[in-house]
């Protein structure tokens, strides 16, 4: 399943706007912060189809009976452009528990790329809603590998996908491969480069978040 949080008139079209603005993306404050309302966000519209038990709260004056969630997801994110989504979920899903993967693009002479897995730290998985920021949902590799390491660890009782801007071909390519996923995204566009670079897009999301990096 797909939700584009853009399709109904909120923040989300706004702080997309700004992300993808050439004379408003450059500054990386407020770059960085798009990304995280963003993530808050989704944060609060995936709580709406999450699992809440009632719990009796005692208050000093007497007792209140509230739905809470039922329990917290792991929160994981693809290094280093998810970071800030997935401080946004983190504002939400406080307590959560939290996985890092580190998956790049490893450049070849011809222009073309492999998506290299580097660095993983995850909390047990078995059983647990996944939550996986990756502000650019573009070929969809880095993701979908990333979701078969994880299910590697543990398998999770469901799968959710939180991206700033997904591309047609990559959300197609992860429905294939994953067709259980549900993706949140503030919006869609339909084109990608052959360096699978989104278009319209924003440009290079880890970059403008935290500068320029050297092409390994
Ligand atoms: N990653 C980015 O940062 N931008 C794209 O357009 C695609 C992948």
């Amino acid at each position: 399943m797909i939700v584009n949080l853009s399709k109904q008139h909120s923040f989300i079209s706004n702080w997309v706007s700004e992300l993808r603005d050439v004379n408003i993306q450059n500054d990386r404050m407020r770059f960085r912060r798009n990304l995280e309302r963003i993530g808050e966000v989704a944060a609060y519209e995936i709580s709406k189809v999450l699992p809440f038990v009632e719990k009796e709260i005692q208050t000093p004056l007497g007792t209140a009976v509230h739905k809470v969630l039922k329990e917290q997801p792991v929160l994981a994110t693809i290094l280093r452009a998810g970071l800030p989504m997935h401080q946004g979920l983190l504002n939400y899903f406080d307590q959560a528990d939290n996985a890092f993967i580190s998956a790049f693009r490893k450049h070849h002479k011809d222009g073309s790329f492999e998506i290299s897995l580097d660095y993983v730290s995850c909390p047990e998985l078995e059983k647990r809603i996944l939550i996986i920021s990756d502000p650019m949902l573009a070929t969809g590799s880095s993701l979908v590998k990333t979701i078969h390491f994880l299910k590697g660890e543990g398998r999770p009782s469901a799968i959710h996908i939180v991206s700033a801007i997904a591309c047609t071909v990559g959300i197609e390519y992860v429905q294939r491969e994953e067709p259980s996923v549900t993706i949140w995204c503030g919006d869609i566009d339909d084109e990608l480069t052959a360096k699978g670079y989104i278009v319209p897009g924003l440009g290079d999301a880890g970059d403008l978040a935290y500068g320029n990096k050297l092409q390994m």
